[in-house]
């Protein structure tokens, strides 16, 4: 069996920046699980795990057009201190979710000065490279209703 759309994946991974820091990596026992052709991975590494075979371990670099996005400078605006709650605990690389018209983003706080913040909505890994180191560990065809639900039905998942 390969990778082909509607194909339930699990597999290991490890992702590294160009300066070969680790950015991210699934934990030994515990695969990312995805179903293949839906967008739940970012484009470039979904295009390259296509026809992959269970077992099979490769390495990618993924552009960033491909993967999150390149960085926008309109993405970063400076915003009124008053436009966050009194109490919000805000300093330089506090990061939250904000409601946009492209859905819920994450922002991260880049300055803060007298009554003025400085706010980048680019998501924190546009712009990078990223390295896939990729183990495929196991294959099998979606069912209907995992289909239907958008994920894949196993290892504890909460069923709704
Ligand atoms: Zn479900």
């Amino acid at each position: 069996m390969q990778i082909a759309n509607e194909t339930a994946v699990w597999l290991q991974y490890t992702l590294r920046n160009d300066a070969g820091e680790i950015l991210d990596a699934s934990e030994d026992n515990e695969p990312l699980v995805y179903i293949h052709g839906q967008g739940d991975i970012v484009p470039g590494l979904e295009k390259a795990l296509e026809g992959k075979a269970a077992g099979t371990k490769f390495k990618v670099t993924v552009s960033p057009e491909e993967g999150y996005g390149v960085r926008s400078n309109t993405k970063v605006q400076t915003v009124p201190r008053t436009a966050f709650e009194d109490d919000a605990e805000i300093e330089p690389g506090t990061q939250f979710q904000a409601e946009g018209p492209d859905g819920v983003s994450i922002v991260t706080v880049v300055e803060i000065a007298d009554d003025e913040v400085t706010i980048d909505a680019n998501h924190p890994l546009a712009g990078e490279n990223l390295h896939f180191e990729i183990e495929v560990v196991k294959l099998r065809a979606a069912t209907p209703e995992e289909l239907e639900h958008g994920h894949v039905h196993e290892g504890g998942h909460h069923h709704h």
